[in-house]
């Protein structure tokens, strides 16, 4: 354990990770006139610089494959053109995974964390989501209600701006929304076939500006926001919160630092945290009134487990035994199919936003008698994107002939698929988990976390539903089915565990100290001036994407935490 310095500075509030968790706590707090201090495991983002939205591949060297043709061998993490520090596996900082199970673990070190990376499809729960024990014996509920938290839903959409339409759908609430982005010929098509099957296609909710507000400017439809976006039209922390947090000065941030403990007092309360200061290998302290642990769901989880002391000789936060618990992602599965329809169409820009236009929200939520709980929503691809490099990869496998015969059939080709992706709920299961792995530390010298996974008969049965209904939309729009939209993920008949992107539940709230570690405003029961602003805390991981509902809970606790500090309870 790292010393503190008797006399140094004591900051008010420290915040961990600068993700869609940590900017919210940063923006809210000093909103609010907080002193607050950030410390971010990556380096300081410069969007100027970092982000290559509308660089094309002949301006670089090897159109971007890299100078070995990493792309076309899988060696390259995630293409030369996506937005900067995003990884599926981090030099000298490993996680291990237990024999025979299978996880991977997506990370970004940078300011703004993964929201720079994600694909912004912002979707509130519903009210029966915060409820699933009362729904179907399965799970825990939440000591949340959709009511209690909708208010916050609407400064989350209002702040960060969400495209959508008013529906009227139980399992799709409507929200605080920008005007829609309209669909393209591909959506057209699949909600023809999905109105055939009575299954609803609406407006997609996306967090990327079709109004400028707060600043940012309106979006001018390039469609590779997966790049980062200049003008911050796509939602990011890093450039909606946590730039503008530190023009208020009151915001100090600190880059390249990456929290290893929290230290508690005598009062068992937090009164430090010790980082490495990546730049120099040094173990550093920061004194402070009160933390904010956003480091994401599963290495928020790692830092409590390892803050250990006499007082807290489980982990910090963790008498419950529930911290790393109750682990989950979202359930993946996808089909492509070729579309006869779509063939032949004049080749034109169909950019838009990157990512869909229309999704498909869940629509059995009301029926009993399915061999599976829950449900799931649809994402959809297609279109004529602009190519990169890899797009034709194996086409000349694909097509007879070579020089212009070949060209001409690839062409034609192109924009011709359909992709559908379900996104499901996972169950929590006592076999799903992470724990620290007493035989391996990082380069930091800090212990690293061991997955455990297991899907359970629940969720392969919803991906078993996916495929039928996706079979049966490919073939009602007169096509056919071309393979899995991403054999490497979803080649057993489901996802690998953590590949949606989604973990959620290892540090989760409820009313009673024993079966949960954080209070209904994401406080740790046992420990009144440490919170948790990201998906650790949720309770379930409904099928809508996580983000939305971590801006909304980090905005709830930011302001109960505001409060409480000024009552003097903290
Ligand atoms: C490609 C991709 C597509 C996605 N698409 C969607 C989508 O469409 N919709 C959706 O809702 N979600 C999506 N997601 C998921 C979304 O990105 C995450 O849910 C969200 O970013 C999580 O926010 P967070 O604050 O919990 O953590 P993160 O965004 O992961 O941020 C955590 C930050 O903490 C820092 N950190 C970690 N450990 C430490 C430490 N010990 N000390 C200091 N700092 C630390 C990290 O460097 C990082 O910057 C996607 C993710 C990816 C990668
Ligand atoms: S499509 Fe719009 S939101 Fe996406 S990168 Fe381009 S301008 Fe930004």
């Amino acid at each position: 354990m790292s010393q503190i310095q008797p006399r140094a500075q004591v900051h008010d509030i420290v915040v961990i990770g600068s993700g869609a968790g940590g900017g919210t706590a940063v923006k809210v707090l000093t909103d609010l006139g907080f002193k607050v201090t950030l410390l971010e495991a990556g380096p300081q983002l410069n969007p100027m610089k970092d982000f290559k939205e509308h660089v094309t591949p002949y301006q670089v060297p090897h159109r971007g494959a890299g100078a070995a043709a990493e792309i076309y061998f899988g060696k390259q993490q995630w293409g030369y053109f996506a937005a900067p520090n995003g990884f599926w596996e981090i030099e000298g900082e490993p996680y291990t995974v237990a024999p025979g199970n299978k996880f991977r673990w997506f990370r970004s070190r940078i300011v703004g964390g993964r929201t720079n990376h994600y694909g912004r499809i912002s979707l509130r729960f519903s009210d029966y989501d915060f409820k699933p024990y009362s729904t179907d014996g399965l799970g825990t509920d939440w000591p949340v209600t959709y009511d209690e938290i909708a208010p916050y839903y609407d400064k989350a959409e209002g702040f960060i701006g969400v495209t959508g339409t008013h529906e009227g759908i139980r399992s799709a609430p409507d929200g605080n929304f920008l005007p829609p982005i309209p669909p393209r010929v591909h959506e057209v098509l699949i909600k023809k076939a999905c109105d055939k099957l009575k299954i609803p296609v609406i407006p997609s909710r996306m967090a990327m500006l079709t109004k400028s507000i707060h600043g940012r400017a309106a979006c001018h439809y390039c469609g590779q926001c997966g790049r980062g976006c200049q003008t911050a039209s796509a939602f990011s922390s890093s450039q909606a919160m946590v730039f503008p947090a530190m023009k208020t000065g009151r915001l100090t941030v600190i880059p390249n630092a990456m929290a290893r403990e929290l230290i508690t007092g005598d009062d068992g309360k937090v009164n430090a945290v010790s980082y490495i200061d990546k730049l120099t290998r040094t173990e550093k302290t920061i004194r402070c009134r009160a933390v904010v642990v956003a480091a994401s769901a599963c290495e928020s989880a790692r830092l409590l487990l390892n803050s250990k002391s006499p007082r807290f000789s489980n982990g910090l936060a963790n008498s419950s035994g529930q911290v790393g618990r109750n682990l989950t992602d979202t359930v993946g599965y996808g089909l492509s199919g070729h579309i006869p329809a779509l063939e032949g169409l004049p080749k034109y820009n169909s950019d838009g936003i990157a990512g869909m236009h229309m999704y498909i929200p869940w629509w059995l939520w009301d029926k009993k008698n399915k061999d599976f709980a829950r449900g799931y929503h649809v994402e959809l691809g297609g279109g004529f994107n602009m190519p990169g490099v890899g797009s034709f990869h194996g086409a000349a496998g694909r097509h007879e002939g070579y020089g212009a015969g070949l060209k001409s059939s690839i062409r034609a080709e192109y924009g011709t698929g359909v992709g559908l992706s379900g996104r499901g709920e996972m169950i929590p299961n006592e076999h799903t988990f992470c724990e620290i792995d007493p035989h391996v530390v990082d380069q930091w010298g800090i212990p690293v976390l061991r997955f455990h996974w297991r899907w359970s008969e629940h969720e392969i049965n919803q991906a078993k539903h996916m495929h039928k209904t996706f079979v049966e939309i490919i073939e009602t729009m007169g096509g056919t089915v071309t393979g899995l939209r991403n054999p490497e993920r979803e080649d057993g008949g489901i996802s690998v565990g953590g590949t949606i992107i989604h973990e959620a539940g290892t540090v989760r709230m409820g009313a009673d100290p024993k079966t949960s570690a954080l209070n209904r405003f994401s406080q740790a029961h046992e420990v009144s001036n440490l919170f948790v602003a990201d998906a650790a805390s949720f309770v379930s991981n409904p099928d809508k994407n996580v983000t939305l509902s971590i801006v909304a809970f980090a905005w709830r606790m930011s302001e109960y935490m505001a409060d409480e500090m000024r009552k003097g309870n903290v």
